[in-house]
């Protein structure tokens, strides 16, 4: 039995305590047991603040660039190995298993450039420099400077390399040391990937640490130049931002949680025409890659009232051809929940979602026909689409994300009522609206744009280029407002705020536009 252990203070540690027996979802044959326990957390914080950061600051850029190109290339090398941990793990399909491993190497990669072009600076500056005073001597410029103290990144368990690859590229490249604690169900790609680094990346001692399993009493441990990145349930995000670190020391948090994402098809697409199967392909897809537990997965389908009928049919007749089982096998596309307790909170979601008015369309609780795993195994589920004739009654399709390939259709009167009644999700991370009515687009950009992180526009011009909404992209920032978390990843350079101190620097302008030019030389 593979033991899935951690790394911190330089060497893995396997505590020997078994905190979780890790199985394959398709048919619940084990695969790994996760060993907690053996673990000092002062000395973890210590290893990263006094060796891992002193280390990275001393880096320009570019150096911090090439380890991440060096940890990039690699989790490519063994990308075969990471994909089949992903699919045994996770339950997901080679498809699936590559949109987090690729997703993985290719941010990590992204970041590298990044780097590059950050080139030979230490820290990052800000804008232009402007006079403050009556004359031109007394000078301001905007500087980031890195935290000193360690990043906590805290993973959800749909992506876990990826998660673990996002956050630590960016907290690498600010200069700022990462301990990772992944979700403790899938960790055994974490695990892999963590191994891969360690052996290749060349990273230095304590730029990175990996925790697996409980980390009861880190996050105590923490100070005012700490930093939590966390991705997961609103419920976890809620305790962590009580924690005592976090309010009364200002350890930072960015929380990326759940999100009722909408699509929104315009009253301008037709039946058949590109944008309308636009539609209808990027409706599927999210709703059953990864079996739909995806925090970017659609959620909420909104169409004008006169095409409920017919996208209710085009729906159905594609989500009912997608074959579910054993993810090792080529021919199926959607493979099992990623754990019994996935399977549980889904089922339950479902029947939430009834109880509240919405009625099922095709799928539901009970367990579909599934390919390639032995009778009765597994945590599998069908693609869901409930119809909410009335959405503004059936207000549990508008708060309750069931993780899974479980989406709502219903119905809007016009564009005002579509964005109301998206905005009764309170804040999610993506809207995608389908139309190629330019004026409908400004309307939606003003109406949805504040609710959300990001806004997909998808439109005939585009529909045989762009990538399905879901997908998220290192140069675009990734969160949401609200019920989203209230935070920002990604989005290139952008990224690096949450790393690092915005600093003014006031005084002498000669002083300061040498102190600012000489960043390259110091
Ligand atoms: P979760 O239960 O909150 O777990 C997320 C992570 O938090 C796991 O690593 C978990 O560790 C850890 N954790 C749980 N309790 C903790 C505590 N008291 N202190 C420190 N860490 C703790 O969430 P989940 O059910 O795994 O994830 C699914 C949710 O994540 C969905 O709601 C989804 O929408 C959201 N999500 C959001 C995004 C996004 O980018 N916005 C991305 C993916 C998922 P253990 O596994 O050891 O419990």
């Amino acid at each position: 039995m593979i033991a899935v252990t951690s790394y911190v203070g330089g060497r893995w540690i396997d505590g020997g305590r078994t905190v979780a027996r890790l199985v394959n979802p398709a048919t619940e044959e084990p695969v790994a047991e996760v060993r907690a326990g053996g673990i000092d957390f002062d000395e973890v914080l210590r290893f990263a603040r006094e060796r891992g950061g002193p280390a990275l600051r001393a880096m320009r850029f570019a150096e911090r660039a090439a380890l991440l190109e060096a940890a990039s290339k690699a989790l490519h090398a063994v990308r075969d190995a990471l994909l089949e941990a992903s699919i045994v793990n996770g339950g997901a399909t080679r498809a699936d298993a590559k949109f987090d491993v690729d997703g993985a190497v290719g941010t990590l990669a992204y970041y590298s450039g990044v780097g590059r072009r950050l080139g030979d600076g230490r820290f990052l500056v800000e804008g232009e420099g402007e006079a403050l005073g009556r004359g031109a001597r007394f000078w301001g410029r905007h500087v980031r400077l890195p935290l000193t103290g360690v990043a906590i990144h805290i993973n959800a368990f749909n992506f876990p390399a990826w998660g673990l690859a996002e956050k630590a590229a960016v907290a690498l490249l600010a200069g700022v040391p990462v301990v990772v604690k992944p979700a403790t169900s899938t960790a055994l790609v974490a695990w892999r990937c963590m191994q891969r680094i360690v052996e290749a990346a060349g990273l230095p001692e304590g730029a990175m640490q990996l925790v697996c399993g409980p980390i009861d009493g880190l996050l105590e441990r923490l100070g005012p130049h700490d930093a939590i990145a966390f991705t997961g349930s609103a419920a976890t995000a809620a305790h962590l931002r009580a924690l005592p670190a976090v309010t009364r020391l200002g350890t930072r948090l960015n929380v990326e949680a759940d999100s009722l994402n909408a699509f929104v098809l315009g009253p301008d697409v037709e039946p058949g025409s590109e944008t309308w199967s636009m539609f209808v392909r990027d409706a599927v897809r999210e709703m059953t890659q990864k079996t739909g537990q995806k925090c970017t997965a659609v959620r909420r389908i909104l169409v004008p009232r006169a095409r409920l009928d017919e996208v209710g049919s085009a729906l159905g007749e594609e989500l009912r051809a997608v074959r579910i089982g054993n993810p090792a096998l080529d021919e199926v596309r959607m493979g099992p929940l990623a754990t019994a307790s996935q399977l549980a909170d889904f089922r339950e979601g479902v029947r939430r979602l009834e109880a509240s008015g919405a009625r099922l369309l095709l799928g539901g609780t009970e367990r579909p026909q599934v390919v390639g795993v032995p009778e009765g195994r597994g945590f599998f589920v069908a693609p869901t689409l409930l119809r909410a004739d009335r959405p503004r009654e059936a207000l549990a399709v508008h708060e309750h994300e069931v993780f899974g390939p479980c989406a709502t259709l219903m119905p809007f009167e016009d564009v005002e009522d579509a964005i109301a009644l998206v905005a009764l999700g309170r804040g999610g991370l993506v809207a995608s609206a389908y139309t190629d009515d330019r004026e409908l687009v400004e309307q939606l950009l003003l109406g949805l744009g504040p609710w959300h992180g990001r806004l997909f526009v998808g439109s005939a011009r585009i529909a045989d280029q762009a990538i399905s909404p879901g997908t998220v992209l290192p140069s675009c920032v990734h969160g949401g407002p609200g019920r989203a978390g209230g935070g920002e990843e990604l989005g290139g350079e952008r990224a690096l705020a949450f790393y690092t101190q915005r600093v003014a620097v006031q005084g002498d302008r000669a002083l300061i536009e040498r102190l600012v030019g000489a960043r390259n030389e110091a």
